[in-house]
């Protein structure tokens, strides 16, 4: 890594309500561009245009930034979202998650995890045993910040992606912050599915599984989504945890397989 990088991230609202969120990485000579996209990407987001975009750039300490490699990527064929919901809860278990767990995981994100009813801004905790919500905040709960791909990763996995049809804005960045929380310490698991209405897809992901697609996780036209981090029982300091999540800049300089989709059940 010769130049310095920025972290650069933008959060939009509409109404007084989050409405959409970017994080990247970037060098100096990156930034006006990437500031660029992210606005652009707030004022055409499908649940409407942005009223306040913020954007807040900082310079990271070279030192602190770790290198990693990214989850391998399988997809899993659903016909509809109620199969896609009973296979990513068979996943889940297999991962180590309690049945009580990946069912209050699945009731909060599908009736929104929001103490309002509507998707929260980032992603609850929940006790893999117990099935206890750990987030201190139940509106915004934890943001992953702080992450990408390196140029060159970018470049393969994209190549990789556009052999799939699945080269999309949405899985890179999934799989980018899948990839950095399941570096995070005590996580058993990860679940999420899309807020935006015309995306149906979701995934589970574990150090184990890697990042597992589902094309179905949602009816499409459903404005809830979300995402659980699913938690060792007994992780001793939440707040490190949090932490991490938050700030620690992790670069994915490697990527994955990037496997074929196979249908459920084989
Ligand atoms: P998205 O995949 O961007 O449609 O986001 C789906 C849901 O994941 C959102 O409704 C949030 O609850 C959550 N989320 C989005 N971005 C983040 C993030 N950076 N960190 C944690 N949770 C997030």
């Amino acid at each position: 890594m010769n130049s310095p990088l920025y972290s650069i991230r933008m959060r939009s609202a509409r109404g007084g309500h989050h409405l959409s969120g970017a994080e990247r990485l970037g060098s100096a000579e990156d930034l006006e561009q990437l500031a660029a996209a992210m606005v652009r990407r707030a004022l055409n987001h499908t649940r409407g245009q942005a009223e306040t975009i913020e954007l807040s750039l900082e310079i990271l300490d070279q030192a602190q930034v770790r290198c990693a490699e990214l989850p391998d990527l399988h997809t899993r064929l659903v016909s509809d979202w109620r199969q896609g919901r009973q296979a990513a809860a068979q996943l889940l278990r297999q991962a180590g998650v309690s049945a009580c767990a990946v069912d209050e995981a699945m009731s909060a994100i599908g009736g929104g995890a929001a103490p309002d009813g509507r998707s929260m801004r980032g992603a609850m905790l929940i006790d893999a045993a117990s099935g206890q919500r750990l987030e201190p905040d139940r509106a915004r709960g934890v943001r992953v910040s702080r992450m990408d791909l390196s140029s060159s990763a970018r470049q393969a996995l994209g190549d990789r992606l556009q052999v799939l049809g699945l080269d999309n804005d949405h899985v890179r960045e999934a799989l980018v912050l899948a990839g950095k929380v399941l570096t995070a310490p005590g996580i058993v698991a990860e679940l999420c599915w899309s807020d935006d209405p015309d995306y149906s897809a979701g995934y589970v992901a574990s150090p184990q599984l890697g990042y597992v697609r589902f094309p179905h996780l949602k009816p499409l036209g459903e404005e809830r989504g979300g995402r659980a981090f699913f938690i060792a029982a007994g992780t001793p300091d939440l707040q490190r945890l949090i932490d991490y999540l938050e700030t620690q800049p992790v670069l994915f300089d490697r990527i994955g397989q990037l496997h074929a989709p196979q249908p459920w059940g084989e």
